[in-house]
Formats: C-alpha cells, structure tokens, sequence
C-alpha cells in the first residue's frame, strides 16, 4: 500500500530522512515508535503528500502501487489526523464544518464547497457516535480531546479504509487518553488498517501487529510486535536503561 524506496526527505533544511526504504501493507496495523525528532511526522507527511521526497533516481515513494497518486483518491482512501491539522482551522470554523470538510479533503469551510444535506447528516452521525453533540460549537473553544475526536471523525467521514494518526493520544488527558485507545481498537475490529506514531508504548493497542522503530530518520528494527518491543531494543532506542512488560496485549515501560 506504501512503498518508500531509497527515499531522501527535507524539512526545511534538515535533511531527515536519507535513503530511506519502509512497506506497509494494506491491512497491517503499524505502530511507529521512536524518540522526538526521529522523523515519524516527516514519514506521514510524505504519504500525506503534505511534503515531497527528493525527486532523484532509483528513489520512489509508491502509494497503491503509483508514483503519482490523485490527491482526491489519496484522501478518499486514507484518514489522516495531525497536530498540524489541529492547528489549520480559522476561529470561525464550527465542529460541523470540521467534519463535514473530511468530505472535500479540505481544512475549514470553503464558500465553493457546499456540503449535501446527506454529508451533513452524516457528519452529523458520526459526530454523535463519537460523543460530540455540539455542532455550532467553535472548534478553536473545543479542548484538546473534543478536538482530537473532531478531527478523527473528519478522517472517517468518507469511510477510509486505512487510517493515519500522528501520535492521537498526544496532549490528552489520562481519561481523554484512554477513551481515544478504546475508539482506536474498535475501528481496528471494523477491519480498517491504521498506521499510528507514538514515542509512548502504552498508547500501542493490542490489536497492533507490527512494530517499526525509528531513529534518526532510520529504522533500527520492524518486525512483530512481541519481537520488537523487547527491553534491549526500546533501551538502544532512547539511550537509557528500561525495562518493558507486558499484560493482555498492553506493553509498559519502566527505567532502570
Ligand atoms: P518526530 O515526528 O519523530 O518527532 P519529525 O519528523 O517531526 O520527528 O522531525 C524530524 C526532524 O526534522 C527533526 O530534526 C526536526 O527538528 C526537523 N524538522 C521538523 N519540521 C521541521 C521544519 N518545518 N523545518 C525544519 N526542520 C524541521
């Protein structure tokens, strides 16, 4: 479903991924894991096509099997939520609107894209089943949590088969936190693939299979989740000494 091969990556003048090569198959549920500034966002901005690898040859990044993929049937197929996008809306812009632009694959309302009374039933919908009642409600007043659920019922509006999450439980509260993991194993149950970041294992849900670490824009180990997450891998990871367990499928962390 995604191919980076032999990938350079620039944001701004950081060169942070260099000759890079990752496969992430439809279907897989993936958890990327690695220490700040390792280069998790960049990975998902390039498959966002929110930035662009360096055009060279015997580099491509493939998506559904293409090397120029249509924006429209990018966002039709894959969810995507951010911090970044988090930060995109205007103040005026209501929970409603924030949905309901998942359908244009847009930020914000936008005078030329009228949502049909159907998507905004929809929307609408989806917004009850997440625990969101307040569709006038300026998304900017919202908290972090409400936010959070706002954004992930834009990525679901038009029924993604895959969703991309850039570290969702980030900023939220324990109970925030928690009720998020739990909306993430259930859409793992409807079957969708999910590919998350995180730099904290307790936020990996039992329903992930596969592991990657990263580190300076390089992956140090992928693999099965029970043979990635072990204390030597996650201690050469973040430099210290810790010790993982792990219990029904849940992993944590400990120092020393
Ligand atoms: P992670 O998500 O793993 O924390 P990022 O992909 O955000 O890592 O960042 C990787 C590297 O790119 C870091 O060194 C970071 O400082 C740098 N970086 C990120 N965004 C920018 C930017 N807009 N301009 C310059 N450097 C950036």
């Amino acid at each position: 479903m995604i191919e980076f091969n032999n990938v350079t990556a620039y944001q701004g003048e950081t060169k942070v991924l260099d000759g890079f090569s990752l496969t992430l198959e439809q279907g897989e549920r993936v958890a990327i894991l690695g220490p700040n500034g390792a280069g998790k966002s960049t990975l998902l901005k390039l498959v966002n096509r929110e930035l662009y690898p360096v055009d060279r040859e015997g580099s491509s990044l493939k998506l559904f099997g293409n090397d120029r993929v249509n924006l429209w049937d990018l966002r039709s197929k894959i969810g995507f939520v951010s911090q970044d996008l988090q930060e995109g809306y205007t103040p005026h812009t209501t929970a409603l609107q924030v949905v309901v632009s998942g359908f244009f694959g847009a930020i914000g309302a936008h005078g030329h894209l009228q949502p049909s009374e159907d998507q905004r039933e929809q929307a609408r919908a989806l917004m009850h089943s997440l625990g969101l009642h307040d569709e006038q409600a300026l998304f900017e007043r919202q908290s972090t949590g409400q936010k959070r659920r706002l954004l992930l019922a834009r990525a679901l509006v038009h029924h993604p088969h895959t969703l991309i999450l850039d570290e969702p439980a980030n900023g939220l509260d324990m109970g925030a936190s928690l009720a998020m993991l739990s909306l993430l194993r259930s859409f793992c149950h409807e079957g969708r693939s999910m590919i998350i970041t995180t730099h904290h294992i307790d936020e990996i849900i039992p329903e992930t299979e596969r592991v990657v670490l990263l580190r300076q824009g390089k992956v140090v180990a992928d693999g099965p989740k029970a043979e990635i997450l072990t204390s030597a891998n996650l201690s050469e990871l973040y430099e210290t000494p810790l010790q993982i367990t792990e219990n029904n499928g849940w992993y944590r962390c400990w120092h020393g």
